[in-house]
């Protein structure tokens, strides 16, 4: 194949023109990075975060970039929040979604016996009923796309031991089982499940560990 041919071939196969996309927790680290690049595949992208401010700021410099993005406050650990958000998602992408990425995620590193029943309670908000509640609100809306992704972030504690924060690596596992029985449920609504399971990323979520050399050392992440 001509090179010119092979260069419109990969651009028509790898763009998403026409995708609505609604991606959680965009306005800073692996949520911001994954906004950006679905839109600059051509995604119309929705996020969210708590925080105004931060994001009015995220979707000004994603404006001036030509990027379609638009966003919203929630907080995804409340059900109230999500169903609101839902109905706004609805309503801005025309009750067609093509890709949810379920980002947002909170880590506290403690040794087990140091979780009180509210930061464990607090870090399954966030981190697991978050993913799972979203996923049912979405899911007519992926359904109706007739081409729905679902994307977890989970991470590498889902999998190994890190030694400590075992509740944020108990939440991991789960979604990664979450990820396995919505691929198999909603495969025939033509919905894809797959999670990535990052190690360290240097993000504001593990700044702390990052400036630890030793974490860098053994590789250990979130
Ligand atoms: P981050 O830098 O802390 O960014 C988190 C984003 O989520 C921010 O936009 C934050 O905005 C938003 N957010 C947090 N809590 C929220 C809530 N309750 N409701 C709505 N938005 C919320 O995190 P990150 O490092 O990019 O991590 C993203 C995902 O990757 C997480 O699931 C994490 O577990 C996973 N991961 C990260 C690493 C790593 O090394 N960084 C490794 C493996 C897996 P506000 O705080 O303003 O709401």
């Amino acid at each position: 194949m001509a090179d010119a041919a092979k260069g419109t071939y990969r651009a028509s196969r790898w763009s998403l023109n026409g995708m609505t996309a609604l991606v959680t927790g965009g306005t800073r680290g692996i949520g911001h990075a994954i906004v950006e690049d679905l839109c600059g595949f051509g995604a119309t992208v929705h996020t969210c975060s708590r925080n105004q401010a931060e994001l009015d700021k995220c979707l000004t410099e994603w404006r001036s970039k030509g990027f379609l993005v638009s966003g919203s406050v929630c907080d995804v650990s409340s059900q109230p929040h999500r169903e609101k958000f839902i109905q706004e998602v609805t309503s801005i992408f025309n009750g067609k979604l093509n890709i949810y990425v379920n980002n947002v995620g909170v880590n506290y590193r403690k040794p087990t016996i140091e979780y009180t029943a509210e930061v464990y309670s607090q870090i399954m908000a966030v981190n697991l009923d978050s993913a799972y509640h979203l996923c049912q609100l979405a899911y007519p809306l992926l359904k109706a796309s007739g081409m729905g992704s679902i994307v977890f972030i989970s991470s590498i504690a889902g999998v190994v031991s890190l030694g400590t924060g075992s509740v944020y690596a108990a939440c991991k596992a789960a979604t990664n089982q979450l990820t396995k029985y919505l691929a198999c449920e909603w495969a025939k609504d033509n919905i894809r499940s797959n999670c990535v399971v990052p190690a360290t990323t240097n993000t504001p979520l593990v700044e702390h560990n990052i400036t630890d050399r030793l974490f860098l050392l053994m590789g250990i992440g979130e």
